[in-house]
């Protein structure tokens, strides 16, 4: 697939083959700048890497200058009609602004937003979704498709270039995972901007991690997306963890260990589940980026996970700690997870 375009979001490269970058979005007031600072520094500390923030109102924006101050990665802010908001926001330090060109009402404003941008040096991200697309152009396309989508993005597209303005990053969204991927596809036959990945209303941490891994990773397969947001309905932290998920279940970044375990059947010697639980919860003490997998029998666990760094299994309340599926260690059932942890963290 042909390589976007790069565009640079505070110290954030995104698109022309640099690392696929995690975001999430804020869902504290914005006014409140404590609060927003705070699930900001939550969500950096599990590896979000842009954050998003809505500003609606004089109070949120100027809530920007306390906020930017206080975070360390880039805060792109999200405006919906009012272009004197998205002035206030470029002016207060916002890294990125997402706004749709066709919303803010006259060209001249349209003008003053690109300007203001020029001026800080800013990308704008035009964000189109399956929900926002205009009735003229859902007519002219027959529908929400594909079609409609991506003419409504390249019609933002335009407008931005009519005014000399370049520095852009796309996202089409929808909450069809299928619609989402084939729209994807098809906007970047026809543009090379960055593109950041959605799945629009995914819904819960199940259905939406679903949803996401599916309308997002297929489009990574396929080398399309250069950041990516999983939208869920549950605390933001979550999406980050699924979206690393996402990038590492496809080989694109590594964050750290990665847990592989068997889904038990007839022959689990071991507590699997719960021990893949207790090793989930302890994963942050283990230096270094290893594959782990738990397995729940002697006879068929080291040798299935051969290609695993460290294994676990166990027979009659008996430990076993292989490595590339070699035994390396025997200890007492209930010691298992903290003896591995040595053994790796004393490797390492
Ligand atoms: S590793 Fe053993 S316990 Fe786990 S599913 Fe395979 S046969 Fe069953």
């Amino acid at each position: 697939m042909k390589k976007s375009k790069v565009i640079t979001v505070g110290n954030v490269k995104i698109g022309g083959g640099n690392p696929t970058t995690i975001q999430s979005m804020t869902n504290t007031k914005t006014k409140d700048h404590q609060g927003t600072i705070k699930q900001i520094k939550a969500l950096e500390d599990v590896g979000c890497e842009l954050v998003r923030v809505a500003v609606s109102d004089y109070e949120d924006a100027l809530a920007l200058k306390k906020i930017k101050e206080n975070i360390t990665i880039p805060l792109i802010v999200d405006i919906q009609f009012d272009h004197k908001l998205a002035l206030m926001a470029a002016e207060n330090g916002a890294d990125c602004i997402r706004i749709n060109p066709g919303n803010i009402g006259s060209e001249l404003k349209v003008k003053e937003v690109v300007e203001a941008c020029k001026f800080y040096d800013i990308p704008i991200r035009i964000g189109v979704n399956s929900g926002s697309i205009s009735k003229r152009i859902i007519d002219k396309y027959a529908g929400v498709n594909k079609n409609s989508l991506v003419a409504s993005a390249l019609e933002e597209i335009e407008t931005l270039e009519k005014n000399n303005f370049f520095n852009t990053k796309v996202s089409i969204k929808a909450s069809d995972p299928r619609m989402n991927i084939d729209s994807n596809i098809l906007f970047r036959e026809k543009c090379d901007y960055p593109l950041h990945l959605g799945v629009t209303e995914a819904g819960g941490l199940l259905r939406g991690s679903i949803k996401s891994a599916i309308g997002i990773g297929t489009l990574l397969y396929m080398g399309i997306g250069d950041t990516i947001r999983v939208s869920l309905s549950d605390n933001p932290l979550e999406e980050i963890k699924v979206a690393k998920q996402i990038l590492q279940s496809l080989n694109l970044r590594t964050f750290g260990v990665e847990i592989v375990s068997c889904p038990t059947c007839a022959r689990t010697d071991i507590d699997l589940i719960k021990m893949v639980a207790e090793l989930e919860n302890r994963i942050d003490e283990i230096k270094g980026n290893y594959k782990i997998a738990v397995m729940g029998c002697v006879v068929n666990g080291p040798g299935e996970a051969r290609e695993a760094d460290y294994g676990i299994t166990g027979k009659n309340k008996e430990g076993i700690i292989f490595k590339k599926g070699k035994i390396i260690d025997r200890v007492p059932e209930k010691d298992l997870i903290n003896r591995l942890i040595e053994i790796i963290n004393l490797e390492d």
